[in-house]
């Protein structure tokens, strides 16, 4: 039969990438977002955030200087600590406006201007407005256009101005400004960008150089894989792939090693199939052949004796021919099973009875009742006879064969158990393939086809049953079946 070519070119002919570039486009993304997420929060929220925080920073240390009024060596601390923290120009006067405490942060007095007088004025005109006033500068300059006057010389981009008017809780009049610089330093902004860049070229040199180093190590045992799988499509069964790289690939390596096995048994049992079928096709054929020819030639060699050889060969001829179609039909699938209720015991019994003719061996069967089961007694019948037929093949000097029924839960179980030779144990597995003998050059062994068993496994295999062997070597085997019951039986 010929097989189904294998398409030279992969089935698709969409263009693919390779997983190297594929890594590397993945890698470029991941770099990109990472990149664009940086440039996105320190560049151009920058600003805001910086605000927000320098803000939040500044009010704190201005309600931490008003809490502070009532004791000086408090109020000079926290006075230093808003200067030191908030880079705030700080200023706390009473309501006479006397200074009691100035912090300065730049080289400008910002609060210069400010007289006792403008200072007391200013007293009173935010503790008129509730206490408080807040002003913002850009350049320097109020937002909202008021109270210009009170700081002076500030050139900052965008400043801030607190001021806070109140009656202590130990009755003094205090008067607190703070007034800061809330707009990141250009310098920074600039450090920053420039940092950014360096890390964006990093990050790109490191994804590359990741996506090559990852990619290589995917990629190479694929490649080689591919190489050894090329050579197992074209038949040579002894390449082996290397179980190396990741854990996926060194799995795949590993299934397509056992693969590699399974095929040259295949090919190896292929070549045994075909070897075998010639030579037992042509024992018989020879022998019917010369007996034919000696009778036809030699008028005295006419006898029934020679006749029955020939019948005999002709019979095993068919025997041959007919296991190797059973056999072909039950695997192609084609056999759809004709499942009747029937008496295996009494099938048994009756095969038996056959054997009858062969008065040197003792069959025995045990049994404690008739057991029914539903499956299709043809072939179940062809399994018991074909181990039955290896028992009697294979048996020993006593020639004893017993056959036993058992009822295990919900199954019957059939065994066949001869005092033979045995099967060594590492053959005990292949005996079950399609041609397989465990010792060819036995002479019982040229008897049987090889057959047998393959057919047995395949009848058992299609009725959902289970099937085996157990046997030592100078011990006999004992081959067994099990089919499942019915279901009123199974629970009788
Ligand atoms: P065959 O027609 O050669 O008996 P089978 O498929 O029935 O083919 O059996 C396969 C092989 O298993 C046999 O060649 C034999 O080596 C071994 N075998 C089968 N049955 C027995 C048995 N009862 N005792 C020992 N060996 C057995």
């Amino acid at each position: 039969m010929k097989s189904d070519a294998l398409p030279a070119e992969p089935r698709s002919k969409r263009f693919r990438f390779g997983i190297r570039t594929n890594l590397f486009i993945g890698f470029a993304l991941l770099t990109v977002v990472i990149v664009a997420l940086l440039w996105l929060f320190q560049i151009v929220f920058l600003n805001s955030f910086y605000k927000a925080i320098k803000i939040a920073d500044l009010r704190q240390n201005a309600h931490q200087i008003v809490r502070s009024l009532d004791d000086t060596e408090m109020m000079y601390e926290a006075v230093a600590a808003a200067a030191q923290d908030s880079q705030a120009n700080v200023l706390v006067a009473d309501g006479d406006g006397v200074r009691l405490a100035v912090a300065r942060t730049s080289l400008n007095d910002v609060f210069s201007q400010l007289w006792p007088n403008d200072l007391r004025t200013l007293y009173q005109d935010t503790l008129a407005q509730g206490g408080t006033y807040f002003q913002r500068y850009i350049h320097g300059s109020p937002v909202d256009g008021g109270a210009a006057d009170i700081i002076r010389g500030a050139d900052s981009l965008e400043s801030v101005l607190y001021v806070y008017a109140l009656e202590t809780a130990g009755g003094n009049e205090r008067l607190v400004i703070l007034f800061a610089s809330i707009a990141p330093l250009e310098s920074t902004v600039e450090t920053l960008r420039i940092q950014l860049t360096v890390i964006t070229i990093i990050m790109c040199l490191l994804a590359f150089g990741l996506a090559w180093v990852i990619s290589r190590s995917i990629s190479k045992p694929i490649v080689r894989m591919n190489r050894s799988a090329a050579e197992l499509a074209k038949g040579n069964y002894s390449v082996r792939f290397a179980e190396s790289g990741a854990r996926e690939t060194a799995e795949l390596a590993h299934s397509l090693n056992v693969a590699a096995v399974e095929l040259s048994k295949v090919e190896t049992l292929r070549r045994d199939l075909i070897a075998n079928v010639s030579h037992d096709l042509r024992t018989p054929l020879t022998m019917i052949t010369g007996y034919a020819e000696v009778m036809r030639d030699l008028p005295g060699e006419n006898t029934p004796e020679n006749v029955q050889i020939i019948i005999d060969e002709a019979t095993r001829l068919t025997t041959l021919v007919n296991d190797l179609l059973d056999l072909s039909k039950l695997q192609s699938g084609t056999v759809t099973l004709a499942p009747t209720s029937f008496s295996l015991t009494e099938c048994i019994r009756t095969i038996l009875h056959r054997y009858d003719k062969l008065i040197d061996y003792q069959f025995d069967f045990q049994y404690d009742r008739d057991v029914e089961v539903i499956a299709d007694e043809l072939k179940i019948t062809q399994v018991v006879y074909n181990l039955i037929n290896n028992a009697v093949t294979y048996t020993g000097e006593d020639k004893k064969i017993t056959l036993r029924q058992l009822i295990v839960e919900d199954r019957v179980r059939i065994e066949v158990s001869d005092t033979g030779e045995g099967i060594p144990e590492d053959k005990l597995q292949d005996i079950w393939e399609r041609y397989y003998k465990v010792d060819k050059e036995h002479k019982r062994a040229q008897v049987g086809t090889g057959l047998g068993l393959s057919i047995v496994k395949t009848v058992i295999d299609l009725h959902g049953g289970t099937y085996g062997v157990q046997s030592a070597l100078g011990q006999g085997s004992t081959f067994w079946f099990e089919l499942p019951l019915p279901k009123e039986d199974s629970e009788s």
